[in-house]
């Protein structure tokens, strides 16, 4: 049985106030989620506030990215050590705003993804289409390309305790869901291909959905086999919404 993991992607959002609000909402709620592992996904820069405000709970925690390297001179990046010396528990890799906007390839993203999971870190490991690739018919070519490019460099035991986020690019901040039904076909899909390799990892894993998961669709694609979970960007920003998504997942 796999237990739903439930993380909030705020993005380059918030501010220390809004942040701490934010917290003081969710934390208030939590006594109502009965099973699901819940964590957020923040700005660097406020990663020391929120293990602050975290402190004592159940929430887990992550960066939004990480840097290759362990130190040096490469201004602006962030190590895993850094993360690590926070509390960070998670990091994202490979989310489709690196890909599209800082050309993260699908080298770079399995290199962050190697680098993070050797540290001690979880990797949610972010795959998905575009919608020229939905449509023309290239999907489980494209997410099958971006696990293949992590197994290759890291093997698939190191699959097995890191979380994938099969994540539509098409459906990301647009207010488009994938149906319950073609989310499932593409979770089954990715569960199928990671067992051809291992059947004990297809099994263990979590394949988290992301992509306007909110309040309102998330118990119907939370229902499906193959969703353990959500990867939510704007809905983890409104404490009732981020809330009703994680009871939704139990
Ligand atoms: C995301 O950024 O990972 C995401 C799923 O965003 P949204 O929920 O806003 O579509």
């Amino acid at each position: 049985m796999r237990q739903p993991i439930i993380a909030g992607n705020w993005k380059m959002n918030g501010s220390r106030e809004s942040i701490k609000a934010l917290l003081d909402g969710i934390k208030a709620g939590m006594g109502d989620v009965k099973s699901a592992e819940v964590a957020v996904c923040v700005p660097s820069i406020y990663i020391a506030d929120v293990a602050e405000q975290l402190k004592g709970t159940d929430i887990g925690f992550g960066g939004q990215n990480v840097s290759t390297e362990e130190k040096g001179a490469f201004t602006g990046e962030i190590s895993t050590s850094m993360l690590l010396d926070f509390g960070c528990k998670y990091v994202l890799v490979g989310h489709s705003e690196r890909r599209s906007l800082y050309g993260e390839d699908d080298a770079v993203v399995a290199a962050k993804f190697a680098v993070a999971r050797k540290a001690g870190l979880i990797p949610v490991l972010c795959i998905g289409e575009t919608l020229e690739e939905r449509e023309n018919g290239t999907t489980e070519a494209v997410v099958a390309r971006q696990l293949d490019a992590v197994i290759d460099v890291d093997g698939i035991d190191a699959i097995a305790d890191c979380i994938i986020a099969y994540e539509p690019v098409w459906a990301i901040g647009t207010g488009k869901t994938a149906t319950p039904q073609q989310a499932q076909d593409v979770h089954a899909f990715i569960r199928s291909k990671l067992a051809d390799k291992s059947k004990d990892v297809a099994d263990k894993v979590r394949i988290q959905y992301g992509g306007s998961m909110n309040a309102g669709n998330a118990a119907e694609l939370l229902s499906q086999p193959d969703i353990d979970g959500g990867l939510i960007g704007g809905a983890s920003l409104v404490a009732e919404d981020f809330l009703t998504i994680c009871k939704a997942a139990g």
